[in-house]
């Protein structure tokens, strides 16, 4: 069950974003901290209570994805796929084990984070185009009943 949301959510994110001329890509992991700290010091950050700097690293040359550590307050950015959107997807995992440490790593919270983040800082378009495809996939996206996310999202409005 998990497993599958999280493929709908991957498969989301490929379909709506692998072939988006207007995404963006950085050159370089100092590129990258800079975006992540725009999005730091963003209102909807602070109103999900993140950590005020999330320290941008790249992966080791091994590694096979991006992944958030979100205990250290780091992000490992695969820089052969470092897109904005990606940069994304982690500050939401970020922002959620900050909140509550249980929740589902890709279920319902996480993508409705995600999809404020994108909302909040790519365009109207890539916003329309991410939930399009979460829609075609069933992916699931809400509170789930979870208050602590609740209480974060409605102090963003
Ligand atoms: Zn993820």
């Amino acid at each position: 069950m998990r497993d599958s949301q999280q493929k709908k959510v991957y498969d989301a994110e490929a379909a709506a974003f692998a072939r988006d001329p207007d995404l963006v890509w950085f050159g370089s992991v100092r590129a990258a901290q800079r975006a992540a700290n725009e999005v730091t010091r963003s209102r909807l950050w602070k109103a999900l209570d993140g950590p005020a700097f999330v320290l941008i690293k790249a992966t080791r040359s091994d590694a096979k994805h991006s992944m958030a550590l979100p205990w250290r307050n780091e992000i490992l950015l695969d820089m052969k796929q470092p897109s904005y959107q990606i940069l994304l997807h982690e500050l939401a995992h970020v922002a959620l084990w900050n909140i509550d440490k249980r929740a589902a790593d890709h279920g319902p919270e996480f993508v409705l984070i995600l999809r404020r983040l994108i909302e909040d800082n790519m365009s109207v378009e890539q916003r329309i185009e991410f939930d399009k495809q979460l829609d075609a996939r069933r992916a699931k996206y809400g509170l789930n009943g979870n208050t602590k996310v609740q209480n974060k999202l409605c102090n963003t409005r």
